[in-house]
Formats: structure tokens, sequence, C-alpha cells
């Protein structure tokens, strides 16, 4: 059965100086061991995330893909890349930048690699500039950020950019970060385990209860990281909360579980109970296998969540691990 990951990273061998071009002390950057097989993503000088090769070399990651039976895998950006927080002249530019390395990495077998682009999301135009350009360069999407500082997805900048990539033909992945923390998060990865699922959330619920899905064109793709976070979960407590008060319901005409039609998840929630409710609220015909490769963080035995869940039947499956892919992201089958 054919096999599309539509979510994994990649970090190109980005140098402190490139990265300097951007911000001195806090724009990532990629330092490789004198082995060449393992680094740490750098931001500044602090150390973010120890890596290894995959991450950076297409011909290993192509190795791995063969081992895991995957056909086709859709890479985008360490979020940590995105770069929101920097002057958009700065961004667009780094964009740019990543995104070229972006298809050179896909080079390496362009039948087997496609890239979503970054933007400069903190500058409306530049961002749809960006976007559109990336397009037609070759990028088969973008890959945004959950939110924009305080601006959920809900802010009509925001807003206006989704438009955009609905009338251009632009799929969109939107991937947690820059997590609320409080300053409560220190330990045990909890940003990634606690806040991550519900940045997920905010990002759908801003999107379904601001009426946003009311003005963006039902022709936009989009889908949402880590099989959606904690939405699927919730979606009871959200529907009760829209039928029994008026301040939940005010800008949402239609109730919450009415616009799952309207957006993807992937695949990524590592557990079969997990993956059966999300099944049965999204359908199978919204679920896309994403593994979030090459972190630890993401399914170590790509696409055995999906192989193991005895309720899904081979149409399932197949749309699961590659057919709803091909439709979203306009791939050859
Ligand atoms: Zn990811």
């Amino acid at each position: 059965m054919k096999k599309i990951d539509m979510h994994a990273h990649f970090f190109p061998r980005i140098s402190q100086a490139q990265a300097a071009e951007l911000d001195a002390t806090q724009a990532p950057w990629l330092a490789v061991d004198a082995s060449g097989e393992t680094g740490q993503i750098m931001k500044g000088a602090q150390r973010f995330r120890p890596v290894y090769r995959a991450l950076w070399d297409p011909q290993l990651r192509l190795l791995e893909m063969d081992r895991h039976g995957i056909d086709l895998q859709i890479i985008c950006a360490t979020p940590i890349m995105f770069g929101y927080e920097f002057p958009a002249g700065k961004t667009a530019a780094w964009a740019e930048r990543i995104n070229d390395m972006a298809l050179e990495h896909c080079a390496a077998n362009p039948a087997r690699l496609k890239a979503l682009a970054q933007v400069p999301l903190q500058d409306l135009d530049m961002a749809c500039r960006v976007a559109s350009q990336a397009r037609a360069s070759g990028h088969h999407g973008v890959q945004i950020g959950s939110h924009l500082g305080a601006r959920d997805l809900d802010d009509e900048h925001l807003v206006q950019f989704l438009i955009h990539c609905a009338n251009d033909n632009i799929p969109v992945l939107v991937h947690p970060w820059d997590m609320m923390t409080d300053g409560r998060m220190k330990k045990w990865m909890l940003p990634w385990l606690v806040a991550m699922p519900a940045e997920t959330q905010l990002g759908i619920l801003s999107l379904i209860l601001s009426g946003a899905f009311e003005r963006i064109p039902e022709s936009l793709k989009i889908c949402f990281a880590h099989g959606g976070g904690s939405f699927a979960f919730l979606l009871g407590r959200v529907e009760n909360a829209w039928q029994c008060r008026d301040i939940v319901r005010a800008d949402c005409p239609h109730p919450p579980s009415s616009y799952v039609r309207r957006f993807y998840v992937d695949s990524a929630v590592f557990d079969t109970g997990a993956l059966r409710l999300l099944t049965e609220v999204m359908g199978a015909d919204r679920i896309m296998l994403g593994s979030d490769y090459p972190f630890p963080l993401g399914e170590q035995e790509i696409g055995k969540l999906v192989l193991n869940s005895p309720w899904l039947d081979a149409t399932d499956k197949q749309r699961i691990n590659a057919g709803n892919a091909q439709e979203f992201f306009g791939v050859e089958s």
C-alpha cells in the first residue's frame, strides 16, 4: 500500500553567520558534530535540540524512508525557523533562502520528496507574495504557526492570508509553535506535551468560533498537525458550550461540530484509541499520515499506528496513508 508522510521536518545546514543575518542572538542555526552524524539546533549561543543527519541530509532521509516503506515525504521547516518575531523584511529574505534550501533538499529525489514553504507571516503582503512565489517555484503548500504572538487564527490579517491561500490554491499546514507557557512548564518537555495540543485546539477553535470559516472559501485546504491537538477529545465540551452559552455562539452561526468538514488533521496521535476517536470525529477522509519525523516525539515506525488499527478497513487505510494527501497536495498517485 502506498504511503505518503505529510508531516516531516528538515533543517538545512544554516551557519551561525547566515543566521546572524536574521538575528545575531536569537536566530536558529545548525551545529554539526565532527562525525557529521549528529548535531545541535542552536538558538544563538544556546543549544536548543540534539538532532541527527536525516534532518539535513536527503540521502539518509531517503534510506530511512525505504526502511519505513514511505513512498513520498512532504517536508517542512522545523518551527523554530519561522522567524515571526523578527522584522518582516529580514524574515522574508530568510524565508526565501530557507524555501530554496528546501527545494535543494528535495532535488535529491524530486519524485519522493516534496516541500512546504515558510512565509513572513507578520506582514500580510509579504506573506502572500512569498507563498505564491514558493507555489510557483515548486513548493506544494505552506506551513504556518498556529498563531502570531498574541494574534490567533481569527485575526483579520491571518484570515486574509488564509483567503489568499484558498484563492491561489496553496495548501496550508498549521503547526503549533511559540507555546503558551506562562513560566510554569519548565520541565519534562511540558510545552510539547501540554501546550502544543492546546495551541492547536486554540487555532482550530479560533477559526470555528469566530465565524472565520464562514468567510474563508470552502476551497481552502488546511490541515492541523498532531491530530488537531486536543480538538477531537474536547469537541463535545465545545458543542455543549455552544448550545448552552450565548457568548460562545455569538460569532459562530452553526454548531462547532459542523465545521469538521472544513479542515484536515494528521495521524500523529500515537495511540490506537486516540486514532479511533479521531476517525470517528473527523472521518477517515480527513486524516493524513503524518509522522513528525525525524524527531524523537514523532512516530518511530511510520505508519504502524494506522496499520495496527483493525477497525479501519482497507479503503480507509489507503485514504489515510496516501489518498487524502494526494488530493490535498495535488500530488500524483
Ligand atoms: Zn512537527
